[in-house]
C-alpha cells in the first residue's frame, strides 16, 4: 500500500534492465495499476524483478481514452503507475496527455526518475558546451527533416535526436547537406546494452563511418549534433570576414550582415557587430 494516492511517472530501463532504482521497484509493487506501453514490454521488466501488478495498455492511439480511466481509478482511491517501453514516460513517448489531465483533476503526479537515452548519450559523450537542446525524432520524410534542421542551424547549444535505424544513414546524410561536413556528430547506439557503441567524429567522418559498416546502422540510436560554433569577432573565420566585406561593399549594412548570416551559418549578432567595427559604426 503507497501512503499516497497520486500517478506515478515511473522512469524504467532503456536496454539494461538492472538499470531501475530500488524507488521506481517499490512503487510498481506496490500501486494499485501499471498504466504500460506494451503491456507484454513491462510484464518482461516486472518479472525480472519478481513483480506482479495489474496491467492495463495506453499507448499514443488510446492514451485520450485511457486517461478517462485513470482518473476514474485514481477518484476511487486507487493508485497507478506510468511506464513506457524504455527510459522516461512523455519524453519522446506517451505520457503528457494524462499528466496534464491528472493535474488538472487535482491528483498529485509524482515522477519517479530513472533512464533516459538522451541523458545517458550526453553523460558519456564528453563534449565540453554545457548547453544542449532536446529535439527528440526529426519528421520521417526528408523534406520535411531538412526543414527543420534549416530553422535549427543557428542554434549555438549542442542538438539532441532520437533516431531509428531505417532512417539513420539518410538522416546523417541530410545533416550533412544542412550544416556541411564539418560540425562534430557522437553516435550513441544501443546504450546499456551488448553492442553499446559511443563514436564521434566530424558529419563527413560519421557518414562514411556509418556506410563502411551496416552493423553500426542497427539498433537505437541517440545522435548528439555541435551547435553552431560560438565566435568572438576575433575568431570570425576567414570566410565568414571575406564573404560580409564582399556583400558590404554592394549593399546596406543590414542586408549584408543578413545574407552574410545565410550564406557562411555564423551567428547574426556577431557578423553585425563585426559589420559595424569593419564600417567604422
Ligand atoms: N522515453 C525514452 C527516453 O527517456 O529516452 C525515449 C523513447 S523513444 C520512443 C525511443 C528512442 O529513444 C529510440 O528510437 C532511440 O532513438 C532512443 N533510445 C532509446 N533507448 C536507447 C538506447 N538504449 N540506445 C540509444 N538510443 C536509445
Amino acid at each position: 500500500m503507497l501512503e499516497k494516492i497520486a500517478l506515478y511517472v515511473v522512469a524504467t530501463p532503456i536496454g539494461n534492465l538492472s538499470d531501475i532504482g530500488l524507488r521506481a521497484l517499490d512503487i510498481l509493487a506496490k500501486v494499485d495499476v501499471v498504466a504500460a506501453e506494451h503491456i507484454q514490454n513491462s510484464r518482461h521488466l516486472l518479472a525480472a524483478h519478481s513483480i506482479t501488478a495489474k496491467l492495463i495498455s495506453l499507448h499514443q492511439h488510446n492514451e485520450t481514452a485511457v486517461t478517462d480511466k485513470i482518473l476514474t481509478l485514481l477518484n476511487s482511491g486507487k493508485s497507478v503507475a506510468l511506464v513506457t517501453d524504455a527510459g522516461t514516460p512523455g519524453i519522446s513517448d506517451p505520457g503528457a496527455i494524462l499528466v496534464k489531465h491528472v493535474r488538472e483533476q487535482g491528483y498529485p503526479v509524482i515522477p519517479v526518475p530513472g533512464a533516459n537515452a538522451a541523458i545517458c548519450a550526453l553523460s558519456a559523450a564528453g563534449i565540453m558546451n554545457p548547453h544542449f537542446l532536446f529535439y527528440g525524432f526529426l519528421p520521417a520524410k526528408s523534406g520535411l527533416r531538412k526543414r527543420e534542421l534549416t530553422a535549427l542551424k543557428s542554434q549555438q547549444c549542442t542538438l539532441v535526436f532520437y533516431e531509428a535505424p531505417h532512417r539513420i544513414l539518410e538522416c546523417v546524410a541530410d545533416m550533412m547537406d544542412i550544416f556541411g561536413p564539418h560540425r562534430q556528430l557522437t553516435i550513441a547506439r544501443e546504450l546499456t546494452k551488448l553492442f553499446e557503441t559511443i563514436h564521434t567524429g566530424t558529419l563527413e567522418e560519421m557518414l562514411a563511418w556509418l556506410q563502411a559498416d551496416t552493423n553500426q546502422q542497427k539498433g537505437e540510436f541517440v545522435l548528439l549534433l555541435s551547435g553552431a560554433e560560438i565566435l568572438d569577432k576575433s575568431e570570425t573565420s576567414e570566410h565568414a570576414r571575406h564573404t560580409l566585406e564582399c556583400l558590404l561593399a554592394e549593399l546596406p549594412l543590414k542586408q549584408a550582415v543578413k545574407l552574410a548570416t545565410a550564406i557562411t551559418g555564423e551567428n547574426k549578432n556577431t557578423l553585425y557587430q563585426l559589420a559595424l567595427d569593419l564600417t567604422g559604426r
